[in-house]
């Protein structure tokens, strides 16, 4: 299994799942808000136009989140695969990786979505602003983020339901049960 992407609200724990995925299955993680964010802290062209956006909890337009995503693609460290986190986040999104895909000769092993409610979320979002000051991790800006999650990236896991590919997790309790569930998951998928 190679190709595997990985969904759920902010503030989801997708970020300490990606990791921990990755390195069961040998391949990168490969997280469009965390390559944003090095490229803010190395003030890339790439990062001044997305600091704007990221600050409002709003999606750095797809002309700029496209090309990275297939550059990132191309380099050498996918071959035997990657993990995507935090993309496609739109439907349109999804249509662009499929096409990506297809230009690689490659498809999509399983879409992994970590399920949590709201509440749950936001408290685990002001609990990481504490931790990390992230400056999109202030409650309005939080607020916003998850309204544009309902709206444009809770339809990406109904369209892959509707491919087969979704595999929902419960995201409650702790780090390690979650990770238990999610490889409970890759090995069904694995054996398939
Ligand atoms: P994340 O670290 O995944 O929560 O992403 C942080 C921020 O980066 C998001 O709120 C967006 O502003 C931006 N971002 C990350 N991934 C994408 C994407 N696939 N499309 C558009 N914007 C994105």
């Amino acid at each position: 299994m190679t190709v595997v992407i990985l969904l759920g609200p902010p503030g989801a724990g997708k970020g300490t799942q990606a990791a921990r995925i990755a390195q069961r299955l040998s391949i990168p993680a490969i997280s469009t808000g965390d390559i944003f964010r090095a490229n803010m802290a190395e003030g890339t062209e790439i990062g001044k136009q997305a600091k704007a956006y990221m600050d409002r909890g709003e999606f750095v337009p797809d002309s700029v989140t496209n090309t990275m995503v297939r550059a990132r693609l191309a380099a050498p460290d996918t071959a035997d695969g990657f993990l995507l986190d935090g993309y496609p986040r739109s439907v349109e999104q999804a249509h662009t990786l499929r096409d990506m895909l297809l230009d690689l000769g490659r498809q999509i092993d399983v879409v992994v979505e970590i399920q949590v409610d709201e509440d749950e979320v936001v408290a685990r979002m002001l609990k990481r602003a504490q931790e990390q000051h992230r400056s999109d991790d202030t409650e309005p800006v939080m607020r916003r983020r998850l309204e544009v999650y309902r709206q444009q990236t809770e339809p990406v896991a109904t369209y892959y339901v509707d491919q087969d590919l979704l595999e929902a997790v419960d995201g409650k309790g702790t780090i390690d049960e979650v990770t238990a569930r999610i490889n409970t998951v890759l090995d069904s998928v694995a054996r398939r």
